[in-house]
């Protein structure tokens, strides 16, 4: 099954995506994972990567198809994979259709997740995320048993620095103008999958579930 995890920044695609992965047994490929471990590692994609990002901007096209192009060659994605955070425009999203097309696959669904932009600035402030295993909190709707310490690992839970409110604001304003219209873009290849995000994760993920299931 290869899928595409749509929706604004604090969406909650990282969340729904770990539970994904986990029932259907396919890699998870976030860009967004990508590129803040080569801005950890220094990489020179990290360094290149690292002004936009914080700016709440997004990195070049050419940089993000690069990424895709080669992670996709990689022998885990061989029975399916999950794209979480990619495509954000609507070129990446034809460069895909090609480097697809060039490999013999295709995309079964994209799942759009919704959520109205005040719960985002909501969730995107409290969000804290484990600096070793990457595990994702939020201060009062999935808070740590103990304050800043990751309950998988034991690491520290730090703040994204994207994940400043004026950034916020930023990233959802480009989140309306680039990434929203792959809506229309996917809904015309009958591929759209829309789901409201509020509200249970647990039964967030029942409701995509159901839609999985059914391709
Ligand atoms: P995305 O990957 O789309 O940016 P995340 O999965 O990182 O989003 O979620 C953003 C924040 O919202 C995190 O702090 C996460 O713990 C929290 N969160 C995710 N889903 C829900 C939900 N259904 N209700 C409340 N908070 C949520
Ligand atoms: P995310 O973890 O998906 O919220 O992404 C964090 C940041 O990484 C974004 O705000 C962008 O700066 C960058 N990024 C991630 N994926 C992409 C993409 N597909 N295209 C451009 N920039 C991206």
């Amino acid at each position: 099954m290869n899928l595409i995890l749509l929706g604004p920044p604090g969406a909650g695609k990282g969340t729904q995506a770990g539970k994904i992965i986990s029932k259907y047994k396919i890699p998870q490929i976030s860009t967004g994972d990508i590129l803040r471990a080569a801005v950890r590692e220094g990489t020179e994609l990290g360094k290149e990567a690292k002004s936009y990002m914080n700016a709440g901007k997004l990195v070049p096209d050419s940089v993000v198809i690069g990424i895709i192009r080669d992670r996709l060659k990689h022998s885990d994605c061989a029975n399916g994979y999950l794209l979480d955070g990619f495509p954000r425009t609507i070129a990446q999203a034809e460069e895909l259709d090609k480097i697809l097309l060039a490999m013999g696959n295709k995309i079964n669904a994209v799942v759009s997740v919704e959520v109205p932009d005040q719960e985002i600035v909501n969730r995107v402030s409290g969000r804290r995320m484990c600096k070793d295993c990457g595990a994702v909190y939020h201060v009062t709707f999935t808070p740590p048993k103990t304050a800043n310490i990751c309950d998988k690992c034991g690491g520290e839970l730090y703040q994204r620095d994207d994940d400043k409110e004026a950034t916020i604001k930023a990233r959802l304003q480009i989140y309306k103008e680039q990434t929203e219209p792959l809506k229309k873009y996917y809904n015309s290849k009958n591929l759209l999958k829309e789901v409201e995000g509020t509200g249970d994760i647990n039964k967030i993920f029942n409701k995509i579930e159901s839609i999985l299931d059914n391709i």
